[in-house]
């Protein structure tokens, strides 16, 4: 128990660490990207396609950081490594400096972008349950698109939280993933769903709470805000699963 409260206290000192040395190390090699497509999701989700002038390299899971308001700002690669585009998905926060931009911006405006860096992937070969709450499951989609097409057969299953039906988006891609691969499952857990709902009412914590005799033995992968990663943290170790079964993001 000391363990994951010492742990839960520092980790963010760590991870900020973490970026820092990311930024500090790749300052020097930013690039100038161009929004080559926008697409509405949801009321406060929008995807943007960004094309750079040279080719990039990245793995599922990873994050780009572009340059807003002059600061620097990550967001996870939602594409599968693709030569010169990008797409990344955005939640619009109230009042958020970034945000502000993002909303605003239309195709043919530059940014400033940081070439993809960051930890977080799939080990693969092994029964996984990924756990988000919103643009949280970008890197979940990343990992999970690329373990699949590379021939993982191991039960894979991802649960997506969101507030109502109306928050969610990427269904069609996931519906389509799920009818390809059938070792996939795809569970969408809101916590107030609108009428005619007819899936899982509660949030990813409560699901995890009453059906977590079915996905232990897994190595969990969580993203999402970093308070909620942090309490869906302690209840999977109170859950019993090992530290080294647990490999979690969160959005500063
Ligand atoms: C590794 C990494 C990957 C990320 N990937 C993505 C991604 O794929 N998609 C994405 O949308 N964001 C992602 N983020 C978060 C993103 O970098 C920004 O933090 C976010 O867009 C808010 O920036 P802002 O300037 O609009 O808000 P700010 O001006 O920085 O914040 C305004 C206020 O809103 C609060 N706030 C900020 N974000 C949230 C949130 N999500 N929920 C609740 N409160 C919040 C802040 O604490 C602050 O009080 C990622 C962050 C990290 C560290």
């Amino acid at each position: 128990m000391v363990y994951v409260v010492q742990y839960t206290t520092y980790r963010p000192l760590l991870y900020r660490l973490m970026i820092t040395v990311c930024y500090s190390t790749d300052i020097a090699h930013a690039l100038t990207t161009t929004i080559t497509g926008k697409r509405t999701l949801t009321s406060s989700v929008i995807e943007l396609a960004l094309t750079s002038p040279v080719p990039l390299h990245y793995l599922p899971g990873q994050f780009v950081q572009l340059r807003l308001a002059g600061e620097w700002r990550a967001y996870t690669v939602a594409s599968m490594p693709d030569d010169f585009t990008v797409i990344i998905v955005i939640q619009l926060i109230d009042g958020g400096r970034a945000s502000k931009i993002l909303a605003t911006c239309k195709v043919g405006d530059d940014f400033q972008m940081l070439p993809p860096n960051g930890w977080f992937g799939c080990r693969g070969g092994e029964a996984a349950c990924m756990v988000g709450t919103s643009t949280g499951i970008i890197p979940l989609y990343a990992m999970l698109r690329a373990t699949l097409e590379a021939g993982e057969t191991k039960a894979l299953t991802l649960l997506f939280g969101a507030r109502s039906q109306q928050h969610l988006f990427y269904v069609d891609e996931l519906t389509a993933l799920e009818k390809r691969y059938k070792n996939l499952t795809v569970i969408y857990c809101l916590s107030k769903p609108t009428a005619g709902w007819a899936g899982y009412e509660g949030r990813v914590s409560d699901y995890l709470r009453k059906h977590f005799s079915e996905l232990k033995n897994r190595t969990f992968y969580v993203s999402a805000w970093h308070e909620t990663v942090e309490t869906l943290e302690t209840q999977l170790l109170r859950l019993g699963v090992a530290r080294g079964d647990l490999i979690s993001e969160y959005y500063d």
